[in-house]
């Protein structure tokens, strides 16, 4: 939905809600110019854009009137609806008011978890990937996880990996969000953390990488790359790193000649920056390292940068790739869900039914690879006795 379609889809379903609980001598006297409006009347989307921006703006104002009027009525014999409370909502999240005026906040002031569909508010928006590989839905997000048997199957052999887990979650939440998440269901139901857990990058951090490391466990998986835009120089993977020595050696093999702690007051995250002096003023590498308006180099690394630095090195390395071919099973089960089982739609409304549905495609998964185990076993065995019996 459009913002326009949203704000009055919204006002059409408040509308008739507030007319069966307010009686006709109570309706406001705007009334019938909103009911005329929003119930009975669509828009004309072959308005250009000015006309449907000053619709825009018109259903703002009709809605700041109507909430006007509703708070002032009396509590006693007046409780706002559920689509009144929703009404509410959605003008917070798109208008705001200026000099008794509603005016519609601008993009890039909208929030992230605003309601998309006042059908389904719990739906909102995400988008991934850029140019033409990018992909927007609104609705949920899922995060699965499955077993991953290390030997190798046999022809024709089905699968033996089974879904342990399927999360759904808001889709403007992140992936690591949804990965907090399934880790919370799977300690719900009694299973502990994986000892090996195969990923793909955006599960990957160096608090990450650090957390599973303290706990004995392996997390695998690629680390994003460092950028490499820092205006054609150095990047902090030139440089030798060694964080908890609070040292580092640059591309020239100078030490760092200072280290200062840096702490993030909202977030708790801990960084180091460290600081090259005096080296830098006669360094030949100097244009290469530091921009002209600069003294000397400084470099702003995490606390578990280290474990980070360790995991982009293994990643090159034939032995990580042939590792991560583990992790392929899940693209798989994730196309069985989508082409087998249709997650990619859901057939109800609401966060609580679509995790239902999903619940409901895992098992279904599930009880198909187990008959399909089953089935296959009893294949071998009778034609190991098919083979006996010939001898
Ligand atoms: S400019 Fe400073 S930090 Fe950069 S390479 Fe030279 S000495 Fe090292």
């Amino acid at each position: 939905m459009s913002r326009l379609d949203c704000v009055r889809e919204s006002l059409r379903l408040a509308l008739p809600e507030l007319e069966g609980m307010v009686g006709p001598e109570a309706r406001p006297v705007f009334w019938l110019e909103l009911w005329e409006r929003y119930v009975e009347s669509q828009t004309d989307y072959r308005a250009g854009s000015e006309a449907l921006a000053r619709k825009l703006v018109e259903a703002g104002t009709d809605t700041a009137r109507l909430l006007e009027w509703a708070r002032g009525q009396s509590r006693d014999h007046f409780t706002p609806g559920a689509q009144l409370t929703l009404l509410e909502r959605v003008f917070g999240e798109q208008f705001e008011m200026s000099q008794s005026q509603a005016a519609p906040k601008n993009k890039g002031e909208l929030s992230s978890d605003r309601v998309q569909n006042p059908h389904d508010p719990e739906a909102t928006y995400a988008v991934k990937g850029e140019g033409k590989k990018k992909k927007e839905h609104v609705g949920y997000k899922v995060q699965v996880a499955e077993t991953v048997t290390q030997a190798e199957l046999g022809p024709g052999e089905p699968t033996s990996n089974f879904i342990t887990g399927i999360v759904t979650h808001a889709a403007h939440q992140s992936d690591p969000a949804g990965a907090e998440k399934m880790e919370a269901e799977q300690a719900e139901m009694g299973l502990e953390k994986p000892p090996v857990q195969y990923v793909d990058a955006a599960y990957v951090s160096a608090e990450k990488l650090a957390g599973a490391q303290a706990e004995g466990r392996q997390l695998i998986g690629p680390a994003l790359c460092a950028p490499h835009n820092n205006g054609g120089r150095f990047t902090a993977e030139s440089f030798d790193i060694e964080v908890e020595q609070r040292r580092a050696l640059c591309p020239a093999g100078k030490l760092n000649t200072q280290c200062s702690r840096l702490e993030n007051q909202t977030t708790g995250q801990v960084s180091y920056r460290l600081e090259w002096g005096q080296d830098c003023q006669q360094c030949p590498l100097r244009a290469q390292c530091i921009g002209p308006d600069q003294s000397h180099r400084t470099l702003v690394v995490g606390e578990h940068h280290t474990v980070l630095q360790a995991r982009r090195k293994e990643q090159k390395t034939e032995a990580f790739a042939k590792e991560m071919k583990h992790r392929n099973g899940i693209e798989g089960t994730q196309s069985e869900l989508v082409r087998a089982h249709g997650i990619r739609r859901a057939r109800y409304r609401g966060l609580a039914k679509v995790r239902l549905q999903n619940y409901f495609a895992a098992a279904a998964c599930n009880v198909k690879r187990w008959i399909n185990r089953k089935v296959w076993n009893l294949k071998q065995a009778s034609s190991v006795a098919a083979v006996g019996t010939a001898h």
